[in-house]
């Protein structure tokens, strides 16, 4: 049968596709919808044909998923940043433990009764998976009136979508908003305007340190003042927690959020945060041990603080230390892994290629007294080969080497001289399994096994997951 645009049709729902979208199958022809569960019946419109599959939006459904639920945010559908929030959290779990497990088949090319004998269960948030970012950037512009309004980008759009607040964050940020929108209507400061490249406020940025229920509100702005600053910092020094309010100046007519520039208008420069260590065989408790880092507006800092403890004690779980052995963590940022390791370590070697987040890699080295951690500032894939080459060169052979690369995953390079340094273990940390699964399959095919893999729920409501993955050398002897 041939279909066409517009036309309506009733799809079963059976599968989920990468961006969370619904994926069913009419007469073998392929369709995606947006918004749908797997085990909805729904009536969709086509609204993109081709060949052998086609896309389409969901009008009604006739026969919901049992999976389904009412999504907790009105805004969702239209935000897209949430692209699961209408599946249950036993469901989303469901689905990214599915989804580690057949990249690990399909592209890791790992045997599937193997993998199910070391696949450990996915660890999800306590809860129901919301208020869990401690970071958050609401683009700032007018509504419909012309009124100030803070929000999210429509989809892949830059149209703002007003949201009082997103239920991902902290609840102090509905304030925050509040009183910045009013200042800018009480005083008549203008909204940047992405278009004319007119206007003054950018976005607001809000930080809160988990732990130490510090907040940062950070304003970005196209220069470096604004309108009644001493009335607008007085009201939000008045919020419970906060700790530090600055500008950022950003002038550029670009997509990158922040500038370079930032003016401390109160308070202090850095909020700080500690993550604690936690046992991973005993449902991650907290031990005595924890680790404290300063943030400051420009440095990168995971995003769910609960989450990513756990994770790090995994990684640390999993890399078996017993007080004397070498380490390298390489993509190692701010240096949160390296300083897990190091306080079970001989010696850690990080490897960054931002020279800012080694500089403060370095000073929460300092900060927590941890003296056995060097950081180097470099690519990965440079960085190693070098080090390999010149065995006299303060070279010494790792026992472990921990990788967290972003999405892309390992430079072929990097794999290549990691084979050849021959550590015992690696501990593979990824947030994204397509690509885990592919260096995963290259490091198995050089000498390496597959011993460990757990999945991680970092980012509830949404289809991103990460992966705690350990590899042994297949002649090691422990
Ligand atoms: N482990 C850290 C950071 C992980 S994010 C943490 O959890 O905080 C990945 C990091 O890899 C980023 O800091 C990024 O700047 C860095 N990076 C990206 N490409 C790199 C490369 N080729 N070599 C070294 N680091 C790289």
């Amino acid at each position: 049968m041939e279909y066409r645009k517009n036309q309506k049709v009733i799809v079963t729902i059976e599968d989920m596709g990468m961006n969370g979208e619904g994926i069913g199958r009419i007469d073998g022809y392929t369709l995606f919808v947006k918004d749908a569960v797997v085990g909805d019946v729904a009536e969709a419109v086509l609204t993109k044909v081709k060949k052998n599959y086609a896309y389409a939006k969901m009008l009604h459904i006739l026969t919901p998923s049992k999976d389904r639920i009412e999504a907790p945010c009105d805004v969702h559908r239209q935000c897209g940043g949430c692209q699961i929030q209408a599946m249950s959290y036993r469901a989303q779990l469901a689905f990214k433990q599915r989804k580690v497990r057949n990249d690990l088949i399909r592209i890791g090319g790992i045997d599937a009764e193997q993998l199910d004998k070391i696949m450990e269960p996915i660890v999800g948030m306590p809860g129901d998976g919301l208020r869990y970012r401690n970071k958050a950037q609401y683009p700032v512009g007018r509504d419909k009136n012309g009124k100030p309004v803070a929000g999210f980008y429509a989809g892949r759009t830059h149209a703002i979508i007003p949201a009082k607040d997103c239920l991902l964050g902290p609840e102090e940020n509905r304030e925050i908003i509040r009183i910045v929108l009013s200042h800018m209507e009480r005083y008549g400061v203008e909204p940047y305007d992405e278009s004319a490249g007119t206007g003054l406020v950018r976005h607001i940025m809000i930080r809160k340190g988990f732990s130490s229920h510090q907040i940062m509100v950070c304003l970005v702005v196209t220069k470096g003042e604004i309108p009644e600053e001493k009335e607008l910092v007085e009201r939000l020094a008045g919020i419970s927690g906060m700790k530090s309010i600055f500008l950022n100046v950003q002038p550029d007519p670009t997509n990158v959020i922040l500038g370079r520039e930032n003016i401390l208008l109160w308070g202090s420069a850095c909020i700080e945060d500690s993550i604690h260590m936690c046992d991973a065989e005993a449902d991650f408790s907290h031990t005595r041990e924890s680790l404290s880092y300063l943030i400051s507006p420009l440095s990168f800092y995971q995003v769910n603080p609960v989450q990513t403890e756990r994770m790090y004690s995994q990684a640390l779980h999993y890399a078996g230390l017993h007080g004397s052995e070498t380490v390298w963590d390489l993509y190692c940022g701010i240096g949160t892994i390296s300083l897990f390791m190091a306080r079970r370590a001989g010696c850690v070697m990080g490897v960054e290629i931002v020279e800012q987040a080694v500089t403060d890699a370095r000073e929460n080295a300092a900060r927590n007294g941890i003296e056995n951690a060097s950081f180097l500032v470099g690519k990965a894939e440079e960085i190693l080969p070098a080090y390999y080459a010149d065995q006299t060169g303060g070279f010494s052979h790792p026992d472990v080497i921990v990788v967290d690369p972003p999405r892309k995953g390992c430079d072929e390079k990097c794999l290549e001289t990691m084979v050849l340094m021959q550590p015992e273990k690696i501990v593979y940390v990824s947030c994204d399994p397509a690509t885990l699964a592919r260096d995963v399959n290259v490091l198995c095919r050089n000498g390496y096994v597959l011993k460990k893999v757990r999945a991680f729920d970092n980012f509830p409501q949404t289809v991103h997951v990460e992966t705690v993955t350990l590899l042994c050398r297949e002649n090691a002897e422990s």
